[in-house]
């Protein structure tokens, strides 16, 4: 397959107006030089840039730089020019705090005629001495100006508003065919679910993890993670519904436990497996008893589970001697959604140690949990989705002031986390956040898992 590439944009400017610096700013590295002396970049410089989880390649350029700072240099445009070629987009760079200058009019001039969409960029916008230069440059006629500066990281949402409507569809693909490819050996990248089974004492662990593995044991580790109180065990589960053959490691922290004899408090242990197992695992199960119900140390469990971003499932052990059983399940599925309403939705499943009953339905929904945990939602849908939110419900104007919401990326996945881009973000309600974490939740197909949000003001 045709491998899409990045979208190129270009930094075009006089010297010393701070290409460099936005060069700097963009790749996030100190890859080009920056100097007071006017023609220090003497070269084209490439880096990968990414502008809230937008990706594109940037340039550099040597800049129109000369003895003679009136003239546009031959050599120099025509080194621009081959550059301007493969570029997707031009940023046109002018110093607001200098002002408009006979060279940036012929710079402006010479790129109207090109068919290079072009982004002006005021740069040195920072405070009230960008604001002369800001506005004059509207007279290059190259459309609104977004005022920057590359030095203290300001106007980069702006940039982002105006480089995505140019690049945004070409970076989207770009990055679809790359996360495509390395979906292509998925499980190879993913590896053996993880997984590790929690739950206070006596709820049917051991005698879980025997009925799972049957003679089919085989021991590892020790390994990352695992401490010599665990062990470690592979095994391949073939699943009924799609004959798949998949690969499962799971650890075992109760069955060691009871070999070593220890005589601490039980109570206490079951935290401290937890502790271990969340250390190693993907995703967890939490093993209720039937017979038990759902207690306060259960929720404490699951709990920590959370905090530590890890995928959580609970499944209802020794479903054979439920009593009451639909009210049981409903009773269970209200008290988690309540206790824990950050996984509202979370999976529930009935089963059987003893039978195996609901084990292959439990080892299915823990991969499809391990599935959601690590997804990644494209910028552009996750934007799309953005925007019709915020439209449905718009935040608040405390005082009068509007809230900007501009933007949101992910920023990670296995737990998935978010960043959402604006200002006055200070004053956004909780309410509003959880509107949000919801939203993703729901309509972006993360149900169950947890899910990060972080507001930043690009200031
Ligand atoms: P280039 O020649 O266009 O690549 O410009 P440089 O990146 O080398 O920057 C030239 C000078 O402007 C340096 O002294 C930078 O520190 C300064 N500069 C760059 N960006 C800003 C900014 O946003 N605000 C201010 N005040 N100075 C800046
Ligand atoms: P652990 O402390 O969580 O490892 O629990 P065990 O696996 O040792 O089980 C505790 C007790 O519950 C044992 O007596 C098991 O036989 C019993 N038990 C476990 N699973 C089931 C089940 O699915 N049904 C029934 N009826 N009993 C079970």
């Amino acid at each position: 397959m045709q491998a899409i590439m990045k979208p190129q944009v270009i930094i075009i400017g006089r010297p010393n107006v701070g290409k460099s610096t936005l060069f700097n700013r963009l790749v996030g590295k100190k890859l080009a030089l920056v100097d007071d002396q006017p023609g220090v970049t003497r070269d084209r410089r490439m880096g990968d840039a990414e502008l809230a989880g937008m990706s594109f390649t940037v340039v550099d350029t040597a800049g129109w730089e000369d003895e003679d700072p009136d003239t546009l240099p031959g050599r120099m445009r025509m080194q621009t020019e081959v550059s301007l070629e493969g570029a997707d987009a031009a940023m046109f760079v002018i110093d607001a705090r200098a002002g408009i200058t006979p060279l940036d009019e012929e710079i402006a001039r010479w790129l109207r005629e090109q068919e290079v969409p072009v982004v002006l960029v005021a740069n040195k916008a920072e405070g009230k001495a960008g604001e002369a230069g800001l506005y004059e440059s509207y007279s290059l006629g190259l459309g609104e100006p977004i005022g920057v500066s590359a030095e203290h990281g300001e106007g980069i949402a702006d940039l982002f508003g105006a480089l995505w409507p140019i690049i945004g569809a070409k970076s989207e693909a770009a990055e679809a065919a790359a996360e495509f490819a390395a979906s292509e050996d998925d499980d190879e990248t993913l590896g053996p679910l993880k997984l590790a089974i929690v739950g206070r004492p006596n709820a049917g662990k051991s005698t879980l993890i025997n009925q799972l593995l049957g003679e089919d044991r085989l021991l590892t580790g020790p390994e990352a993670g695992i401490t010599r109180d665990s062990i470690a065990i592979d095994w391949n589960w073939t699943d009924p519904k799609t004959g798949e053959n998949r690969e499962i490691r799971l650890i075992d922290t109760a069955g060691m436990r009871k070999k070593a004899r220890v005589v601490e408090k039980l109570e206490k242990l079951s935290v401290a497996d937890a502790r271990r197992a969340v250390d190693f695992a993907e995703v967890v199960v939490l093993l209720l008893d039937a017979t038990q119900g759902l207690e306060h140390q259960d929720l404490k469990i699951a709990d920590l589970v959370l905090q530590e971003g890890r995928a959580l499932m609970v499944a209802i052990n020794k479903w054979d001697i439920a009593e009451d059983a639909s009210a049981l399940f409903n009773g269970i599925r209200a008290a988690l959604d309540d206790g824990l309403a950050q996984v509202r939705g979370l999976p529930l499943i009935a089963v059987s140690a003893k039978t195996g009953k609901g084990l292959d339905q439990m080892l299915g929904a823990a991969f499809e949990l391990r599935e959601s945990w690590s997804k990644r939602v494209p910028t552009a849908a996750l934007n799309r989705w953005f925007d019709d939110a915020l439209e449905a419900n718009p935040p608040p104007a405390p005082k009068g002031k509007r809230i900007k919401l501009r933007y949101i990326t992910q920023a990670g996945t296995r737990p998935p986390r978010f960043v959402v881009f604006g200002t006055r973000l200070d004053m956004l309600p909780k309410s509003y956040e959880r509107y949000l974490v919801n939203g993703i939740r729901s309509k972006l197909g993360f149900e169950a898992v947890p899910v990060r949000v972080v507001l930043k003001s690009p200031k």
